[in-house]
């Protein structure tokens, strides 16, 4: 494993022969598309993309790839920051041409096939006024968001994405597949439910769908002079929270490119219209914000309401972590940090975990965070790599100035890749032995270690 690119041109062409999909060497017409992910900080360049167009085509790309021995790495969606879904010199295993969806109203459950982002998921959801917890954006992909754990606009009511996820096809690293689902291979079936893409290709994902189709959602903005006081209502907003609101908040800047600082809360309220007016009234009524956009809207809408801000080719470099508490330090230290960035594209969020998260126990999903509390990510995003070294040094240096006031626990989903100390044992605490052993059971050559990797001892 991690050989340089020595297949010749006619091997290339034994594996182009039966493929549905698109094999790509550089040079090739679509390859330079292909081989870009969405943080633009990220310039990897595969020896070889497979651009998969259904099972047979993984299957074959894996099998390839242990002939002639290749690196390999997986591309579900492209959104993972640290760059994981591509590789230099190996094979890139790309996803995105797989696109099927198929709901089923009657059973509120819909099929998925792995290259599906958020928002071709909505769309086909919506039609029937159902929905299940994805991404807060709808660029980014169901496939590692899933794999990862999945936060989300309905995570207070149902959970995680991987709360609702029923199967998923996964093909392994001897090119077999299997579903894994709670009656078949459930083991692999709980090592998915937040071990990213260590265990094998998830082909395909079945969710459990709910009504949602009008939500009360949106969000508030006030000058950034407020913004302690904001975090200080945000917190006590939370403390009783209802299952049925999900709220995010923090510092940000203005979406017209004015630089113009602003403190935000978002919400969405997802029971009956009514209730969720007077859920969401102490958010609208509190000081005096200079937006506020919260209201009756389709969850297919709010979904897209952040995406103009998270521009694809964006330069991006994060840091994650989850608070012990929301004390009044850990708030200054935010609004502090956030007056100190360099670029009008970076922000700072908290994202506030309770309701249906909290009542799985940390040991039923291999996606570990299951207690009440707040996970804060500094969201570092410029657009000029002169301004890279700036760029990264804030994300650096202001999670630097959280360390006192961060839990154990990080989210997979979030880490970089330029990560200190053991991030994949803090993202999978008491999880972490089992998933080692399970990682041991169905890949014990690492074969799929592009990832927030999981060693195996075996
Ligand atoms: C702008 C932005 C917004 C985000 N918002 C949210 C959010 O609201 N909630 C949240 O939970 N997270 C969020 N994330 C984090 C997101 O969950 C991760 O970036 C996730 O990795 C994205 O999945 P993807 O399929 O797009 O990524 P990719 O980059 O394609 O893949 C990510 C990882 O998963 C593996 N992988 C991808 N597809 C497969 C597959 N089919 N089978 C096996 N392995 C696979 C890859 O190898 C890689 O290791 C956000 C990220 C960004 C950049």
């Amino acid at each position: 494993m991690g050989k340089q690119w020595t297949v010749d041109g006619a091997r290339v062409d034994e594996l182009r022969a039966a493929f549905s999909g698109q094999v790509l060497r550089p040079g090739d017409d679509g390859y330079e598309d292909a081989r870009r992910v969405h943080n633009g900080l990220i310039d990897k360049r595969p020896g070889l993309i497979a651009r998969c167009a259904g099972l047979g085509d993984i299957v074959d790309a894996i099998r390839f790839a242990r002939t002639h021995d290749l690196e390999v790495a997986v591309r579900g969606g492209g959104h993972n920051v640290a760059g994981r879904a591509t590789i230099d010199d190996g094979l890139m295993i790309d996803l995105a041409p797989m696109k099927g969806i198929y709901v089923d109203p009657a059973r509120r459950t819909i099929r998925a096939q792995g290259g599906v982002n958020w928002r071709e998921f909505n769309r086909e959801t919506q039609v029937y006024d159902l929905a299940t917890t994805g991404g807060v954006i709808s660029t980014t992909g169901i496939a590692g968001l899933t794999l990862g754990g999945g936060l989300g606009w309905l995570m207070g009511k149902y959970g995680m994405a991987v709360d609702n996820l029923l199967s998923a096809e996964i093909v392994t690293a001897d090119g077999e597949s299997l579903t894994a689902s709670a009656e078949e291979n459930p083991d692999l079936f709980w090592a998915i439910r937040g071990g990213g893409g260590n265990f094998g290709v998830a082909a395909s994902f079945e969710y459990r769908l709910h009504p949602v189709g009008q939500v009360t959602g949106g969000l508030v903005a006030h000058p950034v002079a407020s913004a302690k006081d904001v975090l200080h209502f945000y917190r006590e907003f939370t403390a009783s929270l209802p299952d049925e609101v999900t709220a995010f908040a923090g510092v940000t800047h203005a979406p017209d490119g004015s630089g113009l600082k602003l403190a935000f809360i978002a919400v969405c309220h997802c029971g009956p219209l009514e209730s969720g007016a007077a859920a969401v009234e102490p958010v609208k009524k509190f000081g005096s914000p200079v937006m506020d956009v919260i209201g009756p809207m389709p969850y297919g809408q709010l979904n897209v309401m952040l995406d103009a801000g998270f521009p694809k080719g964006a330069l991006n470099n994060w840091k994650a972590n989850f608070l012990s508490e929301l004390s009044d330090e850990v708030i200054d230290a935010i609004v502090e940090g956030f007056l100190a960035v360099p670029s009008t594209m970076s922000a700072l969020m908290l994202e506030y975990f309770h309701g249906a998260v909290t009542r799985v126990g940390a040991t039923e999903t291999a996606f570990p965070h299951r207690d009440r509390g707040y996970n804060l990510a500094i969201i570092s995003q410029w657009s000029e790599p002169r301004d890279n070294a700036r760029n990264i040094a804030w994300a650096k240096d202001t999670f630097a100035a959280m360390k006192p006031f961060v839990a154990a626990g990080r989210y997979v989903n979030y880490l970089g890749d330029d990560e200190v100390g053991d991030p994949v044992r803090a993202a999978y605490g008491p999880n972490y032995d089992r998933l080692v052993n399970l990682k041991n059971q169905y890949d014990p050559t690492n074969f799929f270690h592009m990832n927030q990797n999981i060693r195996p001892t075996a």
